[in-house]
């Protein structure tokens, strides 16, 4: 029997297709055997889960490759299993005392003053899961099958783009929110998704239907049910295909105001079909992405952001510097363990902590700015002292590299506009760009968490309060000449963008999949009717 299931939007369009569950192993238990063939069990779930990422390490260079061959070595010193060994003796089950000899391990390394060491404590949680997954049989890499329904209590975005989505499908989640992380990218290509369902996510298999707009997901579906989505499905292909039409036209409102559009990127593979001609440059590269695996690596970084300035010719490339931290974790840079990670280290709190990693970044974008029209832009900045710490070593790289007789270019220095303290004070920092982050601004503001699901109806961005803040640093820009720009998910989103025209925004980046739809919406606004001004 058919049944429709509840959930949040985060990413609109329809999907259809076979559920694939990504098993969570938090709950599972194993029911203790005689200690020999729990050992038994635990010896060879280590060795499998050695063995497949020796094999995984041998298709990965670089930093990727390195991180790798440290997991295969920490598995294959006897010393790591000896506690689990020990446990197994007094009468525990193999996962049981892999668990508790590895949380004390994981302990250990998150609490050293080391920060080398506090970083290998998620190559340890990595090394845990892999070998409970060999225990309890379930293949931790199976490759996400294309076209199918993504089924989990969460992602991360690593899974995403680990996955081929080209061939369709849908993801559905139990936890989440539609400001996550994840869920940017599913929009950025056209994926949809549902989230927040709850526990029910365990019980969903076989046929589903994902409607991404409304967030309901049908289990079971009928013929009649099918059939309907795949008519809305052609539907909303339609209404995409007449913007696609219109995609090269500029983005002018009835009464005549041309808005910028820009592009929001996570990888180079984001622009493929996007003509350079359908938007007004790079409006935000979350570099946390692009460049993730390239963290030490200055050549890589600078051939990425050259990649990028080729294909934006003389339109500006807004580069972002990490913003790592958040839902954004990445492995040996943030901070494991702290208890509100989107209030803690993330950003260029971080980068201004990790500066050898940070002068790599800058040197490689003062290196590519030889080839087009870069700027800078530091995330989650909070007090004028976050951007003149940065700029001082953006100043200290560029000595450097003159000294060194490498050629570069100094580009223009902004910053993001995404604590409320900043957006209500944006007179204090001297940047030459502003661009509003309105997925943190909102969450800070209406104090709902990205990565909760149950507090995601409060996360509006059209909160009048929200609003507010958005038209101050609007006026600011007016006021001394300098651009301001939105880049958050509501750039992108029909239902908002009149709003934030109102509130004085003339410029907006948007994930790719989403520039031909965000044009057509702002046709639709008429600056000239006041009443829904800020
Ligand atoms: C934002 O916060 O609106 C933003 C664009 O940054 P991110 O979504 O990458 O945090
Ligand atoms: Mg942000």
């Amino acid at each position: 029997m058919e049944r429709v299931i509840s959930g949040i939007s985060a990413s609109s369009g329809i999907g259809i297709g076979p559920a694939f569950s990504l098993a969570d192993l938090t709950g599972s238990a194993r029911t203790a055997g005689d200690a020999d063939s729990e050992a038994k069990a635990l010896s060879s779930a280590v060795k499998k889960a050695a063995l497949e990422i020796a094999e995984l390490a041998a298709a990965q260079e670089g930093e990727a490759a390195e991180i790798l061959g440290f997991q295969v070595a920490m598995l294959e010193d006897d010393a790591l299993a000896e506690e689990a060994f020990a446990l197994i003796e007094t009468g525990a089950a193999a996962d049981q005392a892999w668990r508790t000899a590895m949380a004390v391990e994981i302990d250990g390394y998150q609490s050293s003053d080391d920060d080398y060491f506090r970083a290998r404590a998620a190559d340890l949680s990595d090394i845990r899961d892999r070998v409970l997954a060999a225990l309890f049989g379930v293949e931790s890499d199976r490759p996400l099958p294309q076209g199918s329904i993504i089924v989990a209590d969460d992602l991360k975005p690593s899974q995403f783009l680990s996955a081929d989505w080209t061939g369709g499908g849908a993801i559905v989640l139990g936890q989440g929110s539609p400001s996550s992380h994840v869920a940017m990218l599913a929009r950025a290509r056209s994926v949809p998704m549902v989230v927040g369902i709850g526990e029910a996510w365990h019980s969903l298999s076989g046929p589903l239907v994902v409607d991404g707009s409304t967030g309901l997901v049908t289990v079971k579906p009928s013929e009649a049910t099918i059939l309907e989505a795949k008519a809305k499905s052609g539907d909303k292909a339609r209404q995409r295909q007449e913007a696609e039409q219109h995609i090269l036209e500029p983005a002018v409102t009835k009464d005549g105001t041309l808005i910028k559009v820009m592009v929001n990127v996570a990888a180079l593979s984001d622009l493929e079909g996007l003509p350079v001609d359908a938007v007004d440059g790079v409006g935000l590269t979350r570099t946390e992405f692009l460049v993730e695996q390239a963290l030490h690596d200055e050549d890589a970084q600078a051939a990425d952001y050259t990649a990028l300035l080729q294909w934006a010719g003389q339109k500006p490339v807004t580069i972002r510097t990490f913003d790592a931290g958040g839902d954004k974790p990445v492995k040996g840079y943030t901070v494991d363990g702290e208890s509100n990670p989107f209030l803690g280290l993330r950003g260029i709190r971080l980068s201004l902590m990790h500066k050898d990693v940070f002068k790599i970044q800058l040197r490689a974008i003062l290196r590519a700015s030889m080839q087009g029209n870069a700027k800078i832009m530091l995330p989650m900045v909070t007090s004028p002292a976050d951007l003149e710490n940065a700029r001082e070593l953006l100043h200290a790289c560029r000595d450097e590299l003159i000294s060194e007789g490498v050629l570069h270019a100094l580009p223009q220095f902004g910053i993001m506009v995404e604590v409320p303290a900043v957006a209500l004070s944006p007179n204090m920092f001297d940047a030459a760009f502003y661009s509003i982050g309105s997925n943190d601004l909102t969450q800070y503001a209406t104090a709902a968490g990205r990565d909760n699901a149950a507090s995601a109806k409060w996360a509006d961005v059209a909160h009048p309060g929200v609003l507010a803040m958005i038209a101050h640093v609007a006026r600011h820009g007016v006021a001394t000449g300098k651009e301001v720009s939105l880049c958050g998910d509501a750039g992108g989103d029909p239902a908002v963008i009149g709003k934030l025209l109102h509130a004085g925004i003339r410029a907006v980046s948007v994930a790719p999949g989403l520039v031909a739809m965000a044009k057509a919406a702002i046709r639709a606004v008429d600056l000239s009717v006041r009443e829904e001004a800020a």
